[in-house]
């Protein structure tokens, strides 16, 4: 189990599990929500949770028909 510790202050903090359904990120195109798989996302091995952004379905599919 994977989880993420956020103190809140010096005697509060929280514990949220991470689950393949509870990782998001804000997507750089329109800044909806997008929802990550973070096994997909560390599959090639270049994985960079900094680094890294991720193209909701609408501006995935009007980057790559930019691109063409
Ligand atoms: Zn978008």
């Amino acid at each position: 189990m994977f989880y993420v510790r956020e103190k809140i202050n010096d005697t509060v903090g929280i514990t949220v599990e991470i689950h393949d359904d509870n990782v998001f990120c804000t997507c750089p195109g329109c800044g909806c929500e997008v929802r990550i798989d973070l096994a997909e996302l560390f599959n090639d091995g270049e994985g960079d949770l900094y680094g890294t952004a991720v193209y909701c379905p609408e501006c995935s599919r009007s980057r790559l028909e930019g691109n063409r």
